[in-house]
């Protein structure tokens, strides 16, 4: 009896000791060991409810998040780097006109489709970005060649489209994007914005609205075997953007982030916010400075974004191989597979 009295006090005091630390903004480090590599993407987020849904649309979104985490888990799984694991899990999606990148990339007001990607290295903490591509077919090729065989590190417009040229990428005509779905999209925004702009309230507007011109913005973030983190974003922005609008997506720090101390994170949500509260990197650097955990530092983020008036979620893989998947909207297009080939897949808020 004494024995066990003696070991429950033991634990009592552990357990406080605990909420001390919690309670003195310290940090409880995460438990969990180590994983030899481990993989997330996401689809977008924003307002997507199951009652606005059909099971064969569902089934086709979760198959191509699918088919694309599996890409990458077996570029990791064989020894791949997580660099070559996030471009070609993304290219995948590049490829679905159901996500907002590369074919299915929403319209511009112009009815025309300008393209942003970004791609980021944890381990030299390099990067690749490019703006405002119309005729690049992938566009997180066209990053990582400007991280890899550049200079620079972000690129737009008729330059990008030059340097993807010389690097061999391939490019396609601007209709190769043209997506009925995305024309009626457009189509429906700019109907809404003459009625919507003769009444007096246009801040009102812009606010209902504006959240449901963006969805399905990809990204991934990836841990390999040799402890070398990678993220990557891909986008076509917003429907019915305008004035050559860039988003979040190519923005190093706001849209994609990576670096071997801490994560790597990918965003997708209302870009403005995005690039606003840095979100990568704060995510990042609340680990780095704070010592707190991915799960943590990404709530906090992701709070922060909602305090500001924004929506949306990130991804994210730490140097341990968690994951953090969090967004403040109904849904977020997500799977993640662990060094064990367990498959997660998510599309709302459950
Ligand atoms: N973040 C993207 C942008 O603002 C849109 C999205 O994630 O759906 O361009």
């Amino acid at each position: 009896m004494k024995k066990t009295i003696f070991l429950f006090t033991i634990l009592l005091l552990l357990a406080n000791c605990k909420q001390a630390e919690k309670d003195s903004g310290q940090v409880v480090a995460e438990t969990t060991d180590k994983a030899e590599f481990s993989i997330v993407i996401h689809g977008g987020a924003g307002t997507i409810l199951k009652k606005n849904m059909t099971p064969e649309k569902e089934a086709a979104y979760k198959a191509i998040l699918e088919e694309a985490i599996r890409v990458g888990y077996e570029i990791l799984k064989n020894g791949g780097t997580s660099l070559d694991a996030v471009t070609k899990t993304i290219n995948v999606m590049e490829d679905s006109p159901l996500f907002n990148a590369g074919k299915g990339a929403v319209f511009t007001n112009a009815g025309t489709n300008e393209l942003d990607a970004s791609i980021m290295d944890g381990k030299t903490l390099n990067a690749g970005a490019s703006a405002g591509t119309t005729n690049v077919k992938y566009p997180i090729d066209l990053a990582r060649a400007i991280m890899d065989n550049s200079p620079h590190v972000m690129m737009a417009g008729n330059g990008a489209e030059k340097f993807a040229e010389e690097q061999g990428l391939e490019l396609v005509e601007p209709s190769y994007f043209y997506t009925e779905n995305r024309m009626n999209s457009l189509k429906r925004a700019i109907e809404s914005e003459k009625i919507e702009l003769d009444h007096d309230d246009k801040a009102a507007f812009y606010d209902t609205t504006i959240k449901d011109y963006k969805f399905g913005t990809v990204g991934c973030a990836a841990l390999d075997k040799n402890g070398n983190l990678a993220a990557g974003t891909s986008t076509g922005g917003m429907t019915n953007k305008r004035w050559g609008r860039v988003g979040d997506a190519p923005i190093i720090g706001s849209g994609t982030y990576a670096n071997n101390a801490t994560c790597a994170v990918s965003s997708t949500g209302w870009g403005e916010y995005f690039i606003r509260a840095q979100v990568a990197h704060d995510i990042s650097a609340l680990m780095e400075y704070k010592g707190l955990s991915l799960e943590e530092a990404a709530k906090t983020v992701i709070g922060k974004v909602g305090d500001l008036g924004g929506d949306g979620g990130i991804v994210a893989v730490d140097k341990n191989g968690n994951v953090a998947m969090e967004f403040n909207t109904a849904g977020m297009y997500r799977a993640t597979m662990n060094d064990k080939g367990e498959l997660y897949l998510g599309i709302y808020n459950d």
